[in-house]
């Protein structure tokens, strides 16, 4: 990608990320359909089965704003999509980054850093780089003297359910005033003092987040994971950034499974990312009407689709195998309609 400045003026952004074929899938040959061939353009030569047994290839392409190739890395993405964020946090704001995508195509190692095998690092992805931005604003001049105090929550929703990752994973009850005031009740809001602190409190929440047994690559990809940081001035919350690592968006696969846990949660995973798309999309419009009800995920993030300050920025990750050709379609398209207004 070009190495100019990222869009700072945006209040919905929408990215795409490929990531590269892993060593199992280059041992089996997977074939590489996805390319990059320009800033903001990705293209997807997938194959048609039904209309000629002769598999030719059928390239689509689509733009976003920013479309982020297999060399890219996570400083790279960050740059040009939570970090602009982190200034507007700063600046009064309310920001919301998502990672959204098919499970395995790299949700996690883009916000968490890398939590494969057994080492983790996760000094390299979106919410550690986040956080040492915050602690560089706080002591930036323009900021020092405002008494900003950075608190950090991280929850999850599973199955239309909050639990608290900094609270042995307690279920969390929301409840909604009279003026539509979203809380979650009980909500451990942690004092940090160091982007250490933060990362500390990452592995520790999430080596708590649910397991799946449902894919081989499955562990916590059935629920969404929300970590917050949340500036307070004095008592007042002056800036909150809220980022995402949504559940697997691999949809209707088990929808006709038996098991009823499976079907359960994956009702409510379509549910969620519908009712996401949803509300980005009447963030674009400025609409009054947020569907924000819809599912538990959207309640949560209420504050963060309403208001002038409102920003938000939606990764979408895309394996690069033929075998994931279909759901990489989804994910492309499912990120247009965010895109489109
Ligand atoms: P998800 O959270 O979407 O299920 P992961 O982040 O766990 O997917 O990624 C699946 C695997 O692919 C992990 O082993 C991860 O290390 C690897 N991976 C993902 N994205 C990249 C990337 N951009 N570069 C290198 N490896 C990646
Ligand atoms: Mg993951």
């Amino acid at each position: 990608i070009s190495t100019s400045d990222p869009i700072e003026d945006h209040r919905i952004c929408v990215c795409v990320r490929k990531r590269p074929l892993s060593k199992q899938e280059v041992a089996k040959k997977e074939i590489d359909v996805v390319s990059v061939p320009g800033r903001g353009s990705l293209l997807l030569h997938a194959p048609k089965h039904k209309v000629d047994l002769t598999k030719y290839l059928d390239n689509q392409l689509f733009k976003f704003d920013y479309s982020f190739d297999e060399t890219s890395t996570n400083d790279i993405v960050y740059r040009f999509t939570a970090q602009p964020l982190v200034k507007s946090v700063f600046e009064g704001g309310m920001a919301t980054c998502f990672a959204y995508g098919q499970t395995g195509s790299g949700k996690t190692h883009t916000m968490g850093g890398d939590y494969s095998g057994k080492k983790q690092n996760s000094s390299n992805g979106i919410y550690a780089l986040a956080a040492e931005d915050v602690f560089r604003l706080l002591k930036d001049r323009k900021y020092s003297s405002m008494g900003l105090l950075p608190f950090v929550t991280f929850f999850e929703i599973y199955n239309g359910k909050v639990f608290d990752l900094l609270n042995k994973r307690s279920k969390l009850r929301v409840l909604e005033d009279g003026k539509q005031q979203v809380q979650v009740v009980g909500l451990q809001e942690t004092y940090v003092s160091s982007a250490s602190d933060v990362i500390k409190l990452i592995e520790m929440g999430s080596a708590c987040r649910t397991s799946g047994q449902t894919f081989a690559n499955s562990n916590s990809s059935r629920s969404h994971a929300v970590l917050q940081v949340i500036l307070r001035q004095k008592s007042r919350l002056h800036g909150k950034f809220s980022l995402v690592d949504l559940a697997g968006n691999e949809r209707g696969t088990d929808v006709s499974s038996n098991d009823r846990q499976i079907f359960m949660e994956t009702s409510e995973i379509n549910r969620s990312l519908l009712a996401l798309k949803e509300c980005i999309r009447s963030l674009g419009k400025n609409s009054d009407h947020i569907p924000f009800r819809m599912s538990k995920l959207t309640q949560v993030l209420r504050d963060s689709f309403i208001g002038e300050n409102s920003r938000t920025c939606m990764i979408a990750m895309v394996s690069p195998g033929m075998g994931s050709c279909d759901y990489t379609l989804n994910t492309l398209r499912y990120a247009d309609r965010v895109k489109e207004l």
